[in-house]
């Protein structure tokens, strides 16, 4: 065996040292001002997400890689990655990120679905279900909220989003059918148009209760053009469904 002399020993670590610097260039220059949040986010996924029992991968995956704390008032960014819904302005709240992982999975989403959210709110859901799936149409009835989730979601580079501004409760008939739809507002009972709108095999996760109480959040599936099955996922509190345009 071959004892490398000093110089030759010397010019390798150089060299390794010159292709790790070569090879980290294009991360450093990368390097965004989000990055600070990463731990947080991975904090969430792991104490908030798995430990309550999502389990999908792909729903951690696209949990991880969502900048939550860009969808939340600047104000409130230290508190982005908490477990807990935040105020996002008009009365209206970003759901807790374990409600929103739940609701993902329940979905059961592969990457060529196309989804439809009612409520778009702050654009977080809709983010992380374009991270999922090929198309995502969503609709938010306070224009003011649609006008900003939409200008958030291009910023962010999620051009595979839509955003509308109408009721939800017809669903968007001219973009259905849907693989999937989630409602992250609570009507008090299951709006009929959106379970029209679904295909045959599709899901909907939807909260439905009395205003201002808990609710039960649900799982439906269209098992056929005139079936559909209901399963109950527990109970939770989301804002109040609005029925008037604004
Ligand atoms: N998914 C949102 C949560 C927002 S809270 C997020 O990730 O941030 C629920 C939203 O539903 C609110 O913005 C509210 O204005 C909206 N909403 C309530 N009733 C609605 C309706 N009938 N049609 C569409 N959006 C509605």
């Amino acid at each position: 065996m071959r004892t490398p002399n000093r110089h030759t020993s010397f010019a390798r670590r150089l060299l390794t040292l010159l292709s790790f610097i070569v090879s980290s260039l294009p991360l450093l220059a990368n390097q965004p001002a989000e990055d600070a949040f990463i731990g947080e986010r991975e904090r969430m996924v792991e104490r908030t997400i798995v430990a309550r029992g999502v389990e999908d991968e792909g729903v951690l995956a696209a949990m991880r890689a969502v900048l939550r704390h860009e969808f939340v008032p600047v104000a409130a960014r230290a508190q982005a990655y908490g477990d807990f819904p935040l105020p996002i302005g008009f009365g209206q709240t970003i759901s807790q990120p374990f409600i929103v992982a739940l609701m993902t999975e329940a979905a059961a989403v592969t990457p060529n679905d196309h989804v439809l959210e009612v409520g778009t709110g702050s654009g977080y859901q809709a983010a992380v279900l374009a991270e999922l799936v090929e198309r995502v149409d969503s609709i938010e009835i306070i224009g003011a909220l649609a006008e900003r989730a939409r200008n958030d979601l291009e910023r962010l580079g999620y051009d595979n989003v839509t955003v509308h501004h109408g009721d939800g409760y017809f669903g968007l008939e001219q973009e259905a059918p849907f693989d999937a739809i989630l409602v992250t507002a609570a009507p008090d009972h299951i709006p009929q148009p959106l379970v029209r709108q679904l295909k045959v095999g599709g899901r909907m996760v939807i909260p439905v209760g009395p205003v201002g109480s808990y609710q039960t959040l649900w799982r439906l599936v269209r098992v056929s053009e005139e079936q559909v099955q209901l399963e109950n996922l527990g109970g939770v509190r989301f804002v109040p469904f609005i029925r008037d345009t604004r």
